[in-house]
């Protein structure tokens, strides 16, 4: 078995211990054990990363963004070429299959290319003036240095989107990574740190989230935050933010609504269920919840999911036949367990799962309920976990009622045979994202983000840059 590091923080480019010398446990969700110890960053740290920023950021803004761009890409490059050893770092300290962490640290890769691409691209405009010799121009600025603050359900897929949007576009940043899994987003500052980033472009702390966010989002330093996490603190932070007039992207919770339409082809529509549901233990945002199948295919989509649900290999990250890890930590564990609870009490029908596994590890079954009434929690909070609601439905009109019921609004499926139905979703679910027929969110190229309580702001696609760039009016007559 590798090693597992102890983590530190990386500060005007270099790694240093907190001058306190304060440290947290890291543990291992498979087996509950401690293996490793983070550096844990108080306000002394914070001070120096913040100045590093601030430092980082007058090299930065003035570095061409086709210098950006390339150091970029080596960054990615290195990343591919450290891949199974982040990925190992990924299982140890998260839990997934190690192909999954695999497969996230190489898009982590992908999500830099592609930002470098669009380094490059940070255009402004040209206004036709009014009068003859003036020439009015919209030019785009970085707009500073940048706190982002990032969860443990995907350690680098959550910092990399943060992280390439501020590097592009000429920021600095500090990276808040998440304690519970602080060792594979550290690989993805040292690929940045390799490939040549300046001392203080790109920092990373950790410790504390409260204490860490409290003290670095009102900094006269900090010009622009990014939060992914729980609507709760995500309302928090944004409130934070605007008293200190900060700009902020807020990825947070979701609910997300499956319609799935007698019209479907249900093989495939339990196929792409089943696989996004029970990924990465269901600890995902834009994972499936509330399936809502029309009457005439509820028993098979049902009994589809069941058997799907049955057949998954929970495990050690590591076993070659795992595919679906542990949960991250205990909260998860007790939360699960008492919103199953909660849901059974009040009449939902538990078809299979439901319980922990085993006495060592956070390993839980994967879950299906049926039939769950509106009034049960685990149909207004957001599961995080591998449970599946199968409830059923009528009419389009019904459906599309409980889809929007909720005040989440992030990722939403259907399944349906009919373009018509199709169409109609497209501008009548209240949601950022939307895929039918297959799971198709969550690519470099297209947008990514939530409405309502689901957050504001886009990590993807062409607008991905603009959060991170400020535009400045300049005429000028000759
Ligand atoms: P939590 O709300 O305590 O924390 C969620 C994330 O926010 C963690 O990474 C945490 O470090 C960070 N955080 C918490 N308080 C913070 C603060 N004051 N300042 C800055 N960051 C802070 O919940 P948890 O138990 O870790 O996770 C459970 C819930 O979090 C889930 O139910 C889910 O809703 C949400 N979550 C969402 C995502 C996502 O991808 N949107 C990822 C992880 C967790």
């Amino acid at each position: 078995m590798q090693t597992y590091p102890d983590v530190l923080l990386f500060i005007d480019g270099e790694w240093r211990h907190a001058l306190k010398g304060e440290t947290l446990p890291v543990t291992d969700p498979a087996t509950e054990e401690v293996i490793g110890n983070i550096a844990r960053a108080r306000k002394e740290d914070l001070d120096l990363a913040l100045a590093a920023a601030d430092r980082g950021f007058r090299i930065w803004r003035d570095t061409s963004p086709f210098e950006r761009s390339k150091i970029m890409r080596k960054a990615a490059d290195i990343l591919r070429e450290r891949a199974d050893r982040i990925a190992f770092l990924m299982t140890r300290e998260q839990g997934k299959p190690l192909a999954q962490s695999k497969a996230e640290v190489l898009s982590g890769a992908d999500i830099i290319d592609w930002f470098a691409e669009e380094a490059r691209r940070t255009y402004g405009q040209i206004i036709p003036a009014r009068i003859s010799g003036v020439s009015q121009m919209a030019i785009k600025l970085p707009v500073g240095p940048v706190a982002a603050f990032t969860p443990w359900n995907f350690p680098i897929n959550q910092v990399v989107r943060k992280l390439s949007a501020a590097v592009a576009t000429g920021c600095s940043i500090i990276v808040k990574a998440p304690h519970e899994t602080p060792a594979s987003p550290a690989e993805l500052i040292r690929a940045f740190a390799d490939a040549g980033v300046p001392a203080g472009v790109v920092n990373l702390v950790n410790g504390k989230a409260s204490e860490i966010s409290e003290y670095l989002i009102p900094h006269p330093v900090i010009r622009k935050i990014s939060f992914t996490g729980s609507t709760p603190i995500g309302k928090h932070l944004a409130a934070l933010a605007g008293l200190h007039m900060k700009r902020a992207t807020m990825e947070l919770g979701g609910h997300a609504p499956v319609l799935v339409f007698d019209d479907a082809d249900i093989g495939k529509a339990i196929e792409v269920s089943a696989a996004s549901k029970f990924r990465n233990a269901g600890q995902v945002c834009v994972a499936p919840t509330r399936f809502l199948v029309q009457d005439g295919v509820a028993d098979q989509f049902l009994d589809g999911m069941v058997k799907a649900a049955q057949a998954i290999k929970v495990g050690n990250g590591f076993d070659a036949d795992t595919q679906m890890g542990p949960l991250a930590n205990e909260r998860r564990m007790t939360a699960i367990e008492a919103m199953i609870g909660d849901a059974v009490a009040r009449g939902a029908e538990l078809k299979t799962g439901g319980r922990r596994i085993g006495n060592k590890g956070h390993f839980f079954e994967p879950t299906v309920l049926a039939n769950v009434p509106i009034s049960a929690e685990i149909m207004n909070d957001e599961p995080f976990g591998p449970v599946a609601i199968v409830n059923r439905f009528k009419h389009y009109d019904e459906a599309i009622e409980e889809a929007n019921r909720l005040p989440f609004g992030l990722a939403s499926y259907a399944f349906t045979g009919s373009i018509k139905t199709a169409h109609a979703l497209g501008r009548q679910m209240e949601a950022g994202m939307l895929s039918i027929n297959h799971n198709g969110l969550a690519l470099p190229e297209v947008p990514f983000g939530g409405i309502k309580d689901s957050g504001y702001g886009t990590e993807g696609g062409s607008e991905a840059t603009q959060a991170y760039l400020e535009t400045r009016f300049v005429s000028q007559m000759s």
